[in-house]
């Protein structure tokens, strides 16, 4: 099978991650993902407003996902909107169980998404460069996120699919995984697809996933590594 732009099925688009990106955030990542470009900031830990949401055994995690209104072809109305609330909370959930919040009690971490341009899969790349920001925030993990979907388009099962994919799609799967436990923490689907194309697609998924984790401890590495 052939797709829009060359790549093999199991083949990623181009990616590239830096962490350390903004100066007055704790920690920041930006993460170039095909036409994706997003940017991920980490305040904290600090104190916690509103002050009934604190909780004594731990910190706790809140993700703000947004897209600018020139991120995408038809431009997007500015603040937050269903899709974008949704995804704030499955990043959260996708990121919580790697975050050693029991460090921190009493206080909270906030990670905020800016989607600069979206060309499907911001999702996924946004969970990527949070992580990164995190790290970068000093904050105690128990692994990496690492994130990347698989689906199927022209009745084939991909990775990484791409707007055009995403568009006339048949099915699309985010996945976030702890690639060393290989603990799923972000499984969502939209589409229809049998039970052996679902196996396929989550394994592409996570093969994707392990990719973007490689890629992830370079970019670290390029910046704390020796
Ligand atoms: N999109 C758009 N306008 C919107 C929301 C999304 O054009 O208001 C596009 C954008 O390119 C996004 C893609 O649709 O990346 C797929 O959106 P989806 O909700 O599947 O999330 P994503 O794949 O980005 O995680």
């Amino acid at each position: 099978m052939k797709r829009g732009d060359g790549r093999k099925k199991d083949e990623l688009r181009n990616v590239r991650m830096e962490v350390g990106v903004l100066k007055r955030a704790d920690g920041s990542a930006y993460v170039e993902w095909g036409n994706n470009k997003v940017f991920a900031s980490v305040y904290g830990p600090r104190e916690v407003i509103p002050r009934f949401l604190a909780r004594n055994d731990r910190a706790i995690l809140r993700c703000k996902y947004n897209m600018t209104p020139f991120s995408v072809e038809d431009r997007k109305r500015p603040g937050p909107d269903r899709r974008s609330v949704e995804i704030g909370k499955v990043t959260a959930g996708a990121l919580e169980p790697a975050v050693i919040l029991e460090t921190y009690p009493n206080s909270m971490i906030n990670v905020n998404i800016e989607v600069m341009q979206a060309d499907a899969g911001t999702r996924c790349a946004g969970i990527t460069a949070a992580t990164l920001a995190l790290v970068d925030a000093g904050i105690p993990m128990r692994d990496l996120v690492s994130a990347c979907a698989a689906g199927k388009a022209n009745d084939g099962i991909i990775l990484d699919l791409s707007k055009e994919e995403d568009n006339k799609g048949q099915a699309d799967i985010p996945m976030a995984i702890m690639p060393r436990s290989e603990e799923v923490t972000l499984l969502q689907m939209d589409g229809i697809l049998t039970e052996d194309e679902l196996e396929e697609a989550l394994k592409l998924a996570v093969g994707g996933c392990k990719s973007i984790y490689e890629l992830q401890k370079n970019a670290l590495m390029a910046k704390y590594g020796e």
